[in-house]
């Protein structure tokens, strides 16, 4: 056999063995890497065998074959495992071999390995790129010429001169041109299982993902876009339209959409809505983009289509419910308005803003409510008293917490303030305008306070009335009592009053009783004093902290006074109207009951009638139980 014929024979043994491993390693690869490595390393080390048994004779003497590219690549592609079993069978059967290179041949056997051994290391798990394999191929070339170390100087010298040279080329050629064989088919499982990846993905997938050919027919599709064409599966839609599928106005619709993508060559982006045959509508979020092949030509068109039904109904129920929102706050009598949790306006109605003509500008949703407070304050919408700051810093601190307010504008209206927290933080206030109802409480209350006067003001003479004078009386006795102080009461009674009545009638009867009560008016004049008209023409005064000396002062004075007025009484022997007064004081300590007191200036009243009118009497403790009582001596 020629050198050329051996040589090719060896290829074939190596090709045939590269290629029985690539027919066989996906079933391998299954069992595990370190057993796929073994059987790697196992079908490498056959190969060196038969390899060994074919030498190539590349000149007299001198024989070599392609062991190194079987030991190099199992070492590249398979690791220690794959290269140490194929190593140890190639040096196994060179020993068995024997003759004067078998040393040297076992130790280019493991200078090879290692070297194949250190590369495959070197790429830490990654595959062996085409650059890898060269730098291999070369360094095992080289590196296993060390196997010459072991021979004689003499047959080195031979070896080097005429066979070194081709016997390296050969060993680095052949691990080349295996070791590209094997990278490209690593490269095909590579992409096959990336392919198997992204079909899966595409698979799985929920949204619908197809690619259609130019005239519209399905090349690929996944099981999402048959469901939603109604196919019983992805196959059955290959070769098909939307024709097939969808009824004749929807198909022709998408047709000319796919139509207006692959003229323009640019992706577009559409909601579309279509009924299918059952009369259920479905929306559709829809992505058409071409499909160009390596040279850039739009072969076909990829769409992708997402079922967006849900979200637009529920897009549309949002639509809805906003405007039902919008129509109750518009139609809602009071104003409105809602801030999030930094203070921002989120929301306001038109009457909100109506009650704010001077901001209505600033009261917008987006405003902060610190602002707006603050030119409201400024333009004199509102008016704080004291320091404008902490009012603001109170009102913003407030709104985390129900409650409501009263406030009031410039421009004198009322407005009832409601402001309530919200889940999210924020704060939500409605504004009543009750300056209307302010207005009619104070007008009740300005009704009730005449008829309180009414009710406590004698119609004729202005004095308190008696209900008056019982209600303070009580009240002034009991302040008495706890302040030790004294209290004084005075029963006054126009003398002869029948008779004055009797001869100028009831009307003149009036005027003196209104004249007589000025003077008794006049005379109380402490704040604390209370004149009242105790029934007909019968006056008391409650004098607080007077004793019975300043009592008497009192009643001496108004007795005076009254005589001065000069009415004229024919009907009295003293011509003009006097009055009798009654004095009875509270001294302040002890027990006294207000009946009592009471009792002792009718009494003392009725004493002072009996010694003649016109004059004052006083009731004395130790005459506690005669009638009548003498009248006391006053020094004025
Ligand atoms: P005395 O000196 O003992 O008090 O004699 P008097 O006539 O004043 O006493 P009496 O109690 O008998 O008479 C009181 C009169 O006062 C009876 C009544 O007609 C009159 N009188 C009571 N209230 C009014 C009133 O509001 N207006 C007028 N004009 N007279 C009244
Ligand atoms: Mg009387
Ligand atoms: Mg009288």
């Amino acid at each position: 056999m020629s050198t050329w014929a051996q040589l090719l024979a060896n290829f074939a043994v190596v090709a045939m063995f590269v290629s029985a491993w690539i027919q066989t390693h996906v079933w391998a690869d299954r069992l595990g890497p370190r057993t796929s490595s073994a059987a790697f390393g196992l079908l490498m080390g056959v190969g060196v065998v038969a390899l060994m048994n074919i030498p190539v004779q590349l000149m007299p003497g001198v024989n070599v074959d392609l062991r190194f590219a079987m030991v190099g690549l199992s070492g590249l592609f398979g690791g220690p495992i794959a290269c140490l079993i194929t190593g140890v069978m190639a040096g196994a059967f060179r020993l068995y071999e024997g003759g004067m290179g078998a040393y040297a041949g076992t130790v280019a056997i493991g200078a090879a390995m290692i070297i194949a051994i250190a590369g495959h290391t070197f790429l830490r798990g990654r595959s062996p790129s085409r650059r890898d394999i060269v730098l291999v191929a070369a360094a095992v070339a080289v590196g296993s010429r060390i196997g010459l170390a072991v021979l004689p100087w003499d047959v080195v010298q031979a070896y080097m001169k005429s066979a070194a040279a081709p016997s390296a080329l050969l060993d680095f050629a052949s691990i080349v041109l295996v070791g590209l064989a094997l990278y490209q088919e690593r490269r095909r499982v590579e992409a096959l299982h990336s392919k198997r990846i992204y079909k899966q993905v595409v698979d799985a997938l929920p949204d619908c993902l197809n690619i259609k050919d130019l005239n519209g027919k399905f090349i690929a599709a996944n099981p999402a876009t048959a469901q939603l064409m109604r196919a019983t599966d992805e196959k059955a839609l290959i070769g098909k339209s939307d024709f097939d599928f969808y009824p004749k106005h929807a198909a022709q619709k998408f047709h000319e959409d796919e139509q207006a993508v692959l003229r323009s060559g640019k992706s577009v982006t559409i909601d579309q809505q279509f009924t299918h045959g059952d009369g259920v509508p479905i929306w559709l979020s829809t992505l058409k983009t071409p499909l160009t092949d390596y040279k850039g030509r739009i072969i076909g068109l990829i769409t992708h289509n997402r079922d967006i039904t849900e979200r637009k109904e529920l897009e549309n129920q949002l639509a809805a419910s906003r405007i039902q929102l919008t129509d109750a706050l518009a139609h809602m009598a009071d104003g409105l308005v809602m801030y999030d949790k930094s203070g921002r306006m989120l929301l306001c109605n038109e009457q909100y803003r109506a009650m704010f003509p001077r901001t209505e500008d600033i009261r917008v949703p987006g405003s902060m409510h610190r602002d707006i407070l603050q030119t409201a304050i400024d333009r004199g919408e509102i008016v704080v008293e004291g320091e404008v700051e902490t009012w603001i810093d109170n009102v913003i601190a407030s709104q985390g917490t129900a409650g409501s307010r009263e406030i009031q504008t410039g421009d004198g209206r009322w407005l009832d303030v409601r402001t309530r927290p919200t889940d999210d933080g924020g704060r939500l206030s409605v504004f009543t305008d009750i300056t209307v109802a302010k207005q009619a409480a104070a007008e009740l209350m300005a009704a009730n306070a005449k008829l309180d006067d009414l009710a406590h003001r004698d119609g004729l003479t202005d004095l308190s009335t008696r209900r008056a004078f019982d209600e303070s009386l009580e009240r002034e006795v009991g302040r008495s009592r706890r302040a030790k102080t004294p209290l004084s009461l005075l029963l006054i009674d126009v003398d002869w009053f029948k008779r004055y009545n009797d001869a100028y009638g009831h009307p003149a009867g009036d005027e003196c009783l209104r004249a007589v009560a000025r003077c008794i008016q006049a005379t109380a004049r402490r704040p604390t004093d209370l004149a009242a008209r105790y029934g007909g023409e019968e006056f008391a005064v409650i004098l607080p902290e007077t004793d019975a000396r300043g009592a008497f002062v009192i009643a001496e004075t108004l007795k005076a006074a009254v005589r001065d007025l000069q009415l004229e009484h024919n009907g009295s022997e003293k011509k003009v109207v006097t009055v009798s007064i009654g004095v009875a004081t509270f001294e302040g300590t002890g027990e006294l009951e207000i009946a009592k007191l009471l009792r002792r200036a009718d009494e003392a009243l009725y004493g002072a009638k009996a010694a003649g009118r016109d004059r004052v009497h006083g009731w004395r403790p130790h005459a506690e139980n005669a009638v009548p009582l003498k009248a006391v001596k006053t020094n004025i």
